[in-house]
């Protein structure tokens, strides 16, 4: 693959992604892929779709799985629903992220992600102990399938990402940075989060976003790429220092607004093409 191909999050039925005619119509070449729903992790299906993705001449390099029952309402319905850090549905959560990472492997995909939940940062926190054991397992079921696992960035500073990856103490252990979202959580300023933790860096998301009032507290504001406090020249710049030449994918969830979703991921392939030509 060249330097930075430019991707878009995609969906096929589950998550919040754009459909892969949407990726097709804009010229995009790569997708992260939201997992499908259980009904459709079938080695059928995922060879339907190998050859829709052929045919639209798409790479997939990365595959996402959400669970039922998370909510981003809000900050607390983050921390009580989202991963595998709630107990109550730690074990099912871990079962069915296994299968994401199998049905991965039928799409000849070596990576997987997810959001693990907000990781307390006491690392003497039981829970932290339980989490660390819980992603453990997860990376030596992806190992097993030739795969990487990426976190994806939220709630976690940089230095409670690199105490978590140390605790885990897994090879196949790596970071989807999203700089936004450290921006919508209120943890702390992106650029110099990337920095680092750089070389745990795998993949990315580009995404905007603006600092809530009261950051931590509420959510900061989603916005389309380049008009964000994140300054993309800067992240990319950045991302260009720490080494980083995988694919710029491109995330906007406004699934429900499908034309405004489109248009607006249409000029952030334009703004980072142009990017692009600035800093390769
Ligand atoms: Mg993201």
């Amino acid at each position: 693959m060249s330097t930075w191909p430019i991707g878009v999050f995609a969906s096929v039925d589950a998550g919040l992604g754009v459909k892969l005619e949407v990726a097709r119509d804009l010229g995009v070449p790569t997708i992260q892929l939201h997992a499908p729903h259980k009904e459709s992790r079938t080695p059928e299906k995922a060879a339907a779709f190998l050859a829709k993705l052929k045919d639209y001449g798409i790479t997939l390099t990365a595959v996402f799985g959400g669970f039922e029952g998370e909510s981003y309402a809000d900050i607390p319905t983050v921390v009580r629903t989202v991963g595998l850090v709630p107990p109550e549905t730690r074990a099912a959560r871990l079962k069915e992220k296994k299968e994401i990472s199998d049905f991965a492997k039928l799409l000849g995909c070596n990576v997987v992600a997810l959001h693990v939940g907000f990781v307390p940062h006491d690392a003497n926190a039981p829970l932290f102990k339980e989490v660390v054991a819980v992603v453990q397992d997860l990376c030596d079921h992806c190992k097993k399938n030739g795969q990487a696992l990426h976190l994806e960035t939220g709630q976690e500073s940089a230095d409670g990402l690199l105490q978590f990856i140390a605790a885990v103490g897994r090879d196949n252990l790596f970071i989807n940075f999203d700089p936004a979202n450290m921006i919508l959580y209120g943890t702390e300023e992106p650029i110099a989060a990337l920095r680092k933790v750089g070389k745990y860096v795998r993949s990315i998301h580009c995404k905007d976003g603006t600092w809530a009032k009261h950051p931590g507290q509420e959510w900061g504001c989603e916005v389309p790429l380049g008009q964000g406090d994140v300054g993309m020249y800067n992240y990319l710049k950045t991302l260009k220092e720490i080494g980083y030449t995988g694919p710029l994918t491109i995330e906007r969830e406004i699934p429900q607004e499908p034309e405004r979703q489109k248009a607006e991921i249409g000029h952030a392939v334009r703004l980072l093409t142009a990017l692009k030509e600035k800093l390769l």
